[in-house]
């Protein structure tokens, strides 16, 4: 943990895309910061990668989740960007950089199916998590 509270966690992705499940990870930083009634912020720092809740009980979901982003936005997509990784840096953008997740009872308060997920478009490579609990 950082000075300012921030609870980093470290993600190693296998894949140039792939969705990392990092619930139990966020969910290990929630016990430990002690706090009972609340928020989760989890926070990715990447402009390739990005955070998501989904199903995390199927793995198809994120890889149909994968499949459909490269649907989307094919790496040949006539971008201009000159480091040749546009469609990540979209992909990213269409994931959005954070998750919100309420905490309750010192436990995060995801639906039954829920789980929250580090998402590599760019990868692979060694990635940050941040989170930061809001409570008591
Ligand atoms: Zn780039």
């Amino acid at each position: 943990m950082t000075d300012n509270g921030t609870r980093v966690i470290e993600v190693r992705t296998s894949a140039r895309e792939t969705l990392v499940d990092v619930t139990r990870d966020v969910a290990e930083e929630v016990a430990r910061s002690g706090v009972a009634e609340g928020l989760a912020h989890v926070w990715c720092p990447h402009t390739t990668a990005g955070i998501t809740v989904n199903e995390a009980a199927d793995p198809d979901v994120a890889a149909d989740i994968v499949t459909a982003l490269r649907r989307l936005v094919p790496p040949d997509g006539g971008f201009r960007h000159r480091e040749g990784n546009a469609d990540a840096h979209v992909e990213a953008s269409l994931v959005g950089s954070a998750a919100l997740v309420p905490v309750s009872g010192g436990r995060l308060a995801l639906g039954t199916w829920q789980g929250v997920f580090f998402c590599e478009f760019d990868g692979p490579r060694t990635r940050r998590v941040e989170v930061r609990l809001l409570g008591r």
